[in-house]
């Protein structure tokens, strides 16, 4: 296959396996595309050309119109368990263009999501709103520059077809960047629906695609087991880190590869409170931020099932072998969870007490009803205003032996300071800022409400003038924020 002017350059290793796994689909052509962002730096990244990109041929390959030569697109088969009950799900909106191959050698899924319907679309129209896609777009960008591993937003087009939802919405697309859309859904689909081989053969494509180095080891596919383990638990860990609330942890929405995926419900946490719940649709609290890890642990006990004919010719002593391996995962995310925690309030090696002082921090800290992020910025960058946590006697005691903590290590304060600096964000997506972003883009078409948001997004860490008013949480409301599955 030749790259095409526009710098597409597709390969297709998902065809070789099992023919179960997906139906080639074309996405189904819309109307009247239009382009509404695009992600240059993305794009330069996967070796694109942004004037072709947003050419009237770039966006017809993202409209689903024309995609790009040598492309055969493809929507790919999984089950799920949904909320803890399984069912069979697969790409019902969405198209997997093909694998862009990079000019640093790496390979990209490129998928178009909203594309129209396909054999897994069930009862569903195949299409997705421009506010939602937006707004996937706007919080994977901002996890990408957290430094959390998650898919990435190459563009969204408008499709100039009305959606039809709770109300009249507008189509778009969004065109999704991932190292792979294997998901532990995926396993659970080749498990439920397939033969042993159809999941050796899975289990040995994730192996080539994201885990090169298990293929040498004495047992493979557990060291397969052991590499999602080990990624997952550092992925929740930085959600927790950060505040994220994914909202929707369904076995189909956990990859293989350790990146977030499905930025459905998903919001960051204002208020300290490891109950905070956004979504709408989760009224038991099962995806709560604080049952994030583990949830993350039930997902992947799903997934060792799925290997289990693999891990052993016994099924005994397969069992074993997967339960010790899960058994491992409560450790692995607190170990990468504490390590975060020490960088954020910054402290360097390990002291007995650190998880203590840690836990001490938040208890006060709900209690207060103090904002995550805003607590850990104003550590770090000094404090202003009277927060009430800041005036409490038992803070100022919490304070003397953090001070006390530092003070033993060899590192010096400003070491200390810029280990704090790069691990507390001083902004994140705040609801009423996305929500205003998404009110001006999709309302009257503005976009420079949400393309400021962005560019003060791409540089979390640094702490300047313009994000000042990105910073303060929302104003008090009587109605607690609440998200929707993406629609
Ligand atoms: P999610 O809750 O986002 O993980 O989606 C669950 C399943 O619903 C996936 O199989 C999606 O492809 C499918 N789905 C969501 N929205 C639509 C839609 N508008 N049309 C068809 N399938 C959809
Ligand atoms: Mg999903
Ligand atoms: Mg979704």
């Amino acid at each position: 296959k030749k790259t095409t002017e526009a710098g597409w350059n597709f390969d297709d290793s998902y065809t070789s396996l099992p023919q179960t796994f997906y139906r080639k689909q074309m996405p189904t052509p819309v109307a009247s595309p239009h382009l509404v962002i695009l992600n240059g730096s993305l794009a330069e990244s996967l070796g694109l050309d942004t004037d072709i990109l947003q050419s009237e041929s770039g966006v017809e390959v993202f409209a689903g119109n024309e995609p790009p030569e040598g492309a055969e697109p493809l929507a790919q088969a999984y089950a799920g368990h949904q909320f803890g009950h399984f069912t069979m799900l697969g790409d019902g909106r969405a198209v997997l263009l093909g694998e862009q191959l990079t000019p640093a050698g790496e390979r990209f899924d490129i998928q178009l999501k909203g594309a129209g319907r396909t054999p897994y679309s069930r009862g569903g129209d195949g299409r997705a709103g421009l506010g939602p896609m937006l707004r996937e777009y706007i919080i994977s960008e901002a996890m990408h520059s957290l430094g959390i591993p998650t898919t990435r937003s190459l563009a969204v087009v408008t499709t100039g077809e009305a959606i039809i939802r709770e109300t009249e919405q507008t189509g778009a697309i969004l065109t999704r960047v991932a190292s792979s859309h294997l998901r532990v859904g995926t396993f659970q689909y080749a498990s439920k629906f397939g033969s042993e081989d159809d999941v050796r053969a899975l289990a040995d494509y994730a192996i080539e695609r994201h885990y090169p180095e298990a293929a040498g080891a004495e047992n493979p596919y557990l060291q397969l087991l052991n590499g999602v383990i080990g990624r997952q638990a550092e992925l929740v860990a930085k959600w927790q880190l950060a505040g994220f609330i994914h909202g929707v942890m369904n076995t189909d929405n956990m990859t293989i590869s350790g990146e977030t995926i499905d930025y459905g419900p998903c919001a960051f946490m204002d208020t300290f409170d490891p109950a905070t719940v956004f979504s709408s649709i989760d009224r038991q609290g099962r995806y709560a931020y604080g049952n994030q890890p583990p949830i993350a642990g039930w997902n992947l006990a799903r997934f060792a099932e799925t290997l289990l004919p693999l891990l052993h010719d016994d099924s005994e002593q397969a069992v074993g072998i997967a339960q010790d391996a899960i058994s491992r995962f409560p450790k692995l995310y607190h170990a990468h969870w504490l390590k975060g925690m020490r960088a954020k309030l910054g402290l360097f090696g390990e002291e007995d007490g650190d998880k203590v002082l840690i836990e001490e921090l938040l208890g006060m800290m709900h209690e207060q009803k103090a904002d995550y992020t805003n607590t850990f910025r104003a550590l770090t960058f000094g404090r202003e205003g009277d927060s009430a946590l800041f005036s409490l006697e038992a803070f100022d005691q919490w304070e003397k032996r953090w001070q006390e903590r530092t003070g033993r290590q060899q590192e010096s304060e400003e070491d200390a300071r810029s280990l704090m600096r790069n691990s507390n964000p001083a902004v994140i997506p705040r609801n009423h800022h996305v929500e205003e972003a998404l009110e001006a883009a999709v309302e009257r078409g503005d976009l420079s409400v949400m393309e400021r948001l962005l560019r003060v997004l791409s540089h979390p860490y640094e702490h300047s003038p313009e994000q000042e008013e990105y910073c303060a949480p929302a104003p008090p409301s009587e109605r607690p924020y609440r998200t929707f599955c993406g629609t």
